[in-house]
């Protein structure tokens, strides 16, 4: 039963929708176009893994071309199991795809990160979209795909308008288009509930990994995500409501605050300051103990 659209479906008929609605989403807002290569993003957690199964039923169909990446974040009792399964999933579709070793490649893990921060998830964050980002820039890839879903993108923008943070709300959009250095980023989901992609993945019997990560506790997006779905159970489309006036709205909001990118002075990618986030985080990480007071 869904409630929003007040519909009742069988696993075949439910299964057929949830696949329609995501390829008419692609097409809709011209994710990727016939001879793209697209960078799948995936963790192993039930979004990607959800993303990465739709993606290879629908790739003929778009004409494009599928790599999948998988960053294994260093995240001790948690990251190895994630990989796991990533790559499970990528060989069972016959999938090619790529493991980053964020200690191999830059010599440091989320768990060196923790040690130093309260914040994990934002720097977190920072190091994926930069990885991510990098490696399909040098790769040369069309496009990076990544699972966020319908319930991720209304938390952000509710923690956004609370921080009355404009300009991040601008970027919450199924597509943002590539600009100097930066990768056009897809979110296929970004239409989807949370719910009917855990449906979907059961209903599938996919290999997904459901452990907590050791630094989402106390999490604000949850406290978010969790007020949204209150909401939801009164009024069943509110999510869809939302996101269509965010989705509509946005690019004014986004053109109005785009401003040019300079370039790092120490790698060289996109960045609004002389030094990108990632290398300062990188900075600090190296710095003495008794330097990082300054940093
Ligand atoms: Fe990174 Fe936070 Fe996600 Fe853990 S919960 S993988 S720290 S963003
Ligand atoms: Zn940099």
């Amino acid at each position: 039963m869904l409630p929003y659209a007040n519909v009742r479906y069988c696993k075949t008929h439910f299964i057929e929708f949830f696949e329609n609605r995501i390829e008419r989403f692609i097409v809709k807002y011209k994710m990727v176009e016939p001879g793209d290569r697209v960078l799948i993003a995936v963790s192993g957690g039930k979004d990607s893994v959800v993303l990465l199964h739709v993606m290879w039923k629908l790739a003929d169909r778009l004409g494009i071309k599928l790599h999948g990446v998988t960053i294994d974040l260093g995240i001790r009792n948690y990251s190895s199991i994630y990989v796991a399964v990533s790559k499970k999933n990528f060989e069972k579709l016959g999938v090619p795809y790529t493991i980053i070793d964020l200690k191999d490649a830059f010599g440091f893990t989320i768990d060196d990160v923790a040690k130093r921060w309260r914040r994990v998830c934002a720097k977190c964050g920072i190091v994926k979209r930069y990885v991510l980002n990098k490696f399909a820039v040098e790769e040369g890839y069309d496009a990076v795909a990544t699972g966020h879903n319908l319930d991720d993108m209304m938390a952000v923008a509710l923690s956004s308008l609370m921080r009355g943070d404009v300009e991040g709300l601008g970027k919450i959009k199924p597509v943002l288009p590539a600009r100097e250095g930066l990768v056009k980023k897809i979110k296929p989901l970004a239409f989807t509930r949370e719910k009917d992609v855990k449906i979907y993945a059961c209903l599938n019997k996919l290999d997904v990994v459901s452990a907590r990560c050791p630094y989402s506790r106390g999490s604000t997006l949850d406290d978010f995500k969790h007020a949204i779905n209150m909401l939801e159970e009164k009024h069943p489309s509110i999510k869809y409501s939302f996101a269509r006036t965010l989705y509509r709205e946005q690019g004014g909001l986004a053109r109005m605050k785009e401003e040019p990118l300079g370039k790092c002075k120490i790698c060289g990618m996109p960045s609004k300051s002389l030094v990108c986030g990632f290398c300062r985080l990188r900075q600090a990480l190296q710095a003495s103990p008794r330097d990082r007071v300054f940093l």
